[in-house]
């Protein structure tokens, strides 16, 4: 029987881990889903707890601090040493305690500022990142040095994937910390629902930058999916990017767009260009995840927003905001 332990269980991509799990119900493997409650993982010895307690033979390692493009570029110290932090002690605690695999997660928004595209896992080292989230990324990109070293060291198969940005149910709509798709679900949200003097048709959302820059999302229940199939299946260190493919990129007007749409908005969307636009993009190829698995069918993205605001609609009271 597999014991998987999933840190950042109660988070984004925990949850749509859970709901999968249930959906499947593996008859030889038992899932545990903890969140910061059961353990502050920048504790060496609550984590060592958790895994007393859980005795894990898997770990499926999401815990971090995370924000979206405002939230990193004023805390970059933050961001570097709660993920170094937490990332050393799950490791090495899982290596003490005989898990025979880890499957970390990276992100592409950690790969060089100044690169050729599309990104490959080949890549991720090969300069520094972007300004805005050094922290972070400096971070995620030595989990990928600590696996080769217990690899090197111990034969222990730790490895990580690497998703695009990530969106779905359970996600953080807090404005000071989310990415770009709650935190416009949030402004819409209230857009929507607030009781102004002028007709819904000249309601204005703002969509903060340019609108220009590119993106590539993966649903979280298609990267859940993905995830699961890692830690059964895939038996490298090597990281593997898990994104939609390069066709499906969008404008973030166009994500503004969608999630117009899934309101049914009738206002105007225009954009604010003294804000921030990041990276102007930063797609990266799925050659990898495609090679293994040419079949996956990932969810399309109008789809995956209207069923994201949905169940914000539906949750509004729990959500996180
Ligand atoms: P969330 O912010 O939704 O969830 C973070 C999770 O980490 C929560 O379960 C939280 O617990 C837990 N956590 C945070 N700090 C601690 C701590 N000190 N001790 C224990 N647990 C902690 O994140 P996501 O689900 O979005 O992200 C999951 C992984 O995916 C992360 O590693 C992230 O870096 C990566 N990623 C995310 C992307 C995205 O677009 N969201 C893009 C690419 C990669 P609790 O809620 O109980 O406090």
């Amino acid at each position: 029987m597999k014991k998987v332990l999933v840190t950042g269980g109660t988070g984004l991509v925990g949850k749509a881990l859970e709901a999968v799990i249930k959906e499947q119900s593996p008859a030889d493997e038992q899932w545990y889903f903890a969140g910061s409650k059961d353990a502050d993982l920048t504790n060496l010895a609550a984590t060592q707890a958790l895994f007393a307690r859980e005795q894990p033979t898997h770990v499926i390692h999401l815990a971090a601090m995370v924000g979206g493009l405002f939230h990193n570029m004023n805390n970059n110290l933050d961001f570097l040493r709660n993920n170094l932090l937490i990332n050393d002690n799950v490791l090495q605690t899982a290596h003490e305690q005989g898990c025979v695999k880890v499957v970390s997660c990276l992100s592409t928004c950690i790969f060089p500022d100044k690169t050729s595209y599309p990104i490959d896992e080949t890549m991720v080292h090969n300069g520094p990142p972007h300004p805005s989230n050094y922290g972070y990324s400096y971070a995620k990109r030595l989990i990928d040095v600590q696996n080769h070293a217990y690899h090197d060291k111990y034969g222990r198969l730790y490895t990580s994937v690497i998703p695009c940005n990530i969106f779905g149910p359970h996600d953080n709509y807090k404005p000071e910390v989310s990415h770009v798709i709650p935190g416009m679900i949030n402004r819409m949200h209230q857009l929507v629902t607030e009781k102004l003097e002028v007709p819904e048709s000249e309601k204005v959302f703002t969509v903060f930058g340019s609108g220009k820059p590119l993106r590539q999302f993966v649903y979280s229940l298609d990267l859940a999916e993905l995830m699961i199939w890692v830690l059964r299946n895939y038996e490298s260190v090597e990281p593997i990017i898990l994104s939609a493919d390069e066709a499906q990129e969008v404008t973030i007007f166009e994500v503004a767009q969608a999630i117009a749409k899934a309101f049914n908005f009738k206002g105007k969307l225009v954009c604010d260009t003294s804000k921030a636009d990041g990276q102007y993009k930063k797609t990266a190829s799925n050659a990898k995840l495609r090679s293994l698995l040419p079949d996956y069918a990932f969810t399309d993205f109008e789809t995956a927003i209207e069923t994201s605001v949905k169940w914000y609609k539906e949750n509004y009271d729990q959500a996180r905001k």
